[in-house]
């Protein structure tokens, strides 16, 4: 067991490397690393990975002026929504980062991309296309065919610069023409091939409003978002590793101030799980499940809202390592991380999600006891709490066995067993009504076995968990399981969908100390001998409503059925 999962120090890694071979020949005087989402969805735990790498890097090298900027990629206005840019920053610092004074948005630069766009056409390396997005596409040839020249790819330089002022004058409609880098139609490199660098879009932006029309491409935009920051070191996943050919040519041929070095890693991909922002946001509004921060989703927000610790999740994206070669983590061990750090900071109270009652004849009427549980098993430091006790309690139906084999150590007729923290109680008896399912259990209590070790003669091997059936108050409680039944849910021939679990979210009403009814929303806590749970915080609402989520159960039901 791990201590202190959140101070573990990240692996070396070939990106680390680089960075300090850089700083130690002095190639830069600090490092500049970026997160740059585009605001087009709720981040992922594979974002998480991208966050913790980039200000992780930064963290570490603090001594020399290092810094990372939070940058919105925010060029496409089609897609993207301020409610995605606030739970973008939520995200990034409950995740524990801080990017100070270097918030960006890519759309402040419009002005910045349109100027190198022009400096292109000067240049001769830019030219107006008026064919349509299917010929353009046609006429890109293929690996063994090269492209075919646009009749516009040798249109002068001063009818391509009249013809883009008219572009972004709004004089064309969408498709209706096209500004592409004029590089090498005959590239190896598809990307090379006569990019689009710039569309029309006739639609309102986020931050510019209408101010713009013409909207530049990410391949175009991303490299001189870059430069302008200064960022010295680029971190992207391997998916880009084609483009950064492309990416260097636009700091090549562009008046940019800097040159910045693209570095691809692997993403990170997961195993039960999809995390693709377009796939995710198909699950949210068709409504399989509650919104982006339900709790069977990956993304950070559902994961905080499901109870997983941001140290966990840090510890398990760095664990991880950064590599070049693309690979499944199997969720168990993100789902290990949380328990392990749970195991050690969550206090323990007592809960019973499916209740049957247990009725003590030998009780004094009406007295009511104060039983000291310990708060954590292994942690005196947690102390203890006073938990009222009186001639009725709830425990678990699966506690019971009315004819239980020898291994089964719990209650059952003329049985005995530990009420946590408090008495050895033996069973007398049982009622069941007519489907055969028990009612009640008669049981006895055995004096004097409060705070005291078990007595001599009497058999008693196991403490349970309970609630007082007088001050026990009723909650919601929500039990998550994985959202996907098989491994992948991407290679699925339904599709994703075809392949959600039906038991994915099963909701009861437990019974649980009283002090749990008035914790605040985000407690977190492990229900005694059951798993993790957490204070909803958007549902649960102290002393009136109660609602717990399960972050995780105690042990790993799937790694049994597998
Ligand atoms: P998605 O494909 O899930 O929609 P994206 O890559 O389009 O994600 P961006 O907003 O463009 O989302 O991503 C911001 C940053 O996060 C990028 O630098 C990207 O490389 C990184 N990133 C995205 N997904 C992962 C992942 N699974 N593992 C590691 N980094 C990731
Ligand atoms: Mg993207």
């Amino acid at each position: 067991m791990s201590t202190e999962p959140e101070s573990a120090a990240p692996k070396s890694d070939f990106i680390r490397e680089i960075i300090a071979a850089d700083l130690a020949v002095g190639k830069h005087p600090t490092t500049i690393t970026r997160f740059p989402p585009e605001p087009n969805g709720y981040l992922h735990i594979g974002h998480a990975k991208a966050i913790c790498l980039n200000f992780g890097i930064a963290g570490e090298n603090a001594a020399t002026g290092a810094r990372c900027h939070l940058r919105f990629d925010d060029t496409n206005p089609e897609k993207e929504e301020v409610e995605y840019v606030e739970s973008i920053k939520t995200d990034v610092k409950w995740l524990g980062f801080d990017w100070g004074d270097h918030l960006y948005f890519a759309s402040d630069y419009f002005q910045f991309f349109h100027d190198c766009a022009v400096n292109l056409i000067e240049q001769g390396l830019a030219y107006v296309d008026r064919q349509s997005a299917e010929e353009i596409r046609a006429n890109r040839g293929n690996l063994t065919t090269p492209g075919t020249p646009s009749p516009d790819r040798d249109t002068p330089v001063a009818r391509n610069l009249d013809l883009f002022a008219r572009m972004r004058a709004g004089e064309f409609k969408e498709g209706g023409c096209v500004l592409r880098a004029k590089i090498d139609l005959a590239s190896s490199n598809m990307n090379l091939r006569d990019p689009v660098i710039y569309r029309i879009l006739h639609a309102a932006h986020h931050n510019t409003g209408t101010a713009w029309c013409i909207y530049p491409m990410y391949d175009f935009a991303h490299p001189l978002e870059d430069a302008l920051e200064h960022i010295t070191h680029s971190l992207c996943t391997l998916e880009f590793e084609n483009h950064r050919p492309i990416y260097d040519w636009f700091i090549e041929h562009c008046p940019v101030p800097s040159r910045p070095r693209q570095i691809e890693f692997a993403r990170l991909n997961l195993s039960y799980t999809i995390m693709s922002k377009r796939k995710l946001l198909l699950l949210v509004q068709d409504g399989h499940v509650g919104g982006w921060d339900d709790p069977r989703l990956p993304t950070i927000s559902g994961i905080r809202r499901r109870g997983y610790p941001a140290a966990a999740v840090g510890h398990f994206c760095k664990r991880g390592g950064i590599t070049k070669v693309n690979g499944t983590t199997h969720v168990a061990l993100l789902e290990f991380d949380v328990r392990d750090f749970l195991n050690q900071t969550a206090p323990r109270r007592m809960a019973v999600l499916d209740p049957v009652k247990v009725v003590l004849a030998n009780w004094p009427a009406g007295s009511v006891e104060n039983a000291e549980v310990a708060n954590h098993p292994q942690d005196p430091a947690m102390g203890v709490r006073d938990v009222a006790l009186g001639g009725e309690v709830w425990i678990e139906r699966d506690d019971f066995m009315e004819d239980p084999p020898k291994k089964f150590y719990r209650l059952g007729p003329d049985r005995h067993v530990r009420l946590r923290g408090a008495y050895i109680i033996r069973c007398t008896g049982y009622e069941k009504d007519a489907d055969g399912r028990i009612t009640v259990i008669h049981a006895e209590v055995l004096p004097g076995t409060m705070g005291a070790s078990t007595p001599e003669g009497v058999q008693c091997r196991a403490a349970i968990h309970w609630v007082d059936a007088a001050s026990g108050r009723s909650a919601e409680v929500r039990l998550y399981d994985r959202l996907f039944t098989v491994e992948d849910p991407d290679a699925a021939e339904g599709g994703f969908v075809s392949v959600l679990n039906p038991d994915s979210l099963t909701t009861v009403t437990a019974v649980i100390e009283p002090s749990l009814a008035d914790a605040e929303a985000g407690f977190s806590c492990q229900f005694e001998r059951l798993g993790y749970f957490v204070a909803d915080c958007v549902d649960h609402q102290p002393g009136t409503r109660p609602v717990f989520n399960r972050t995780v159960a105690l042990r790993d039901s799937w790694s049994k059925k597998a």
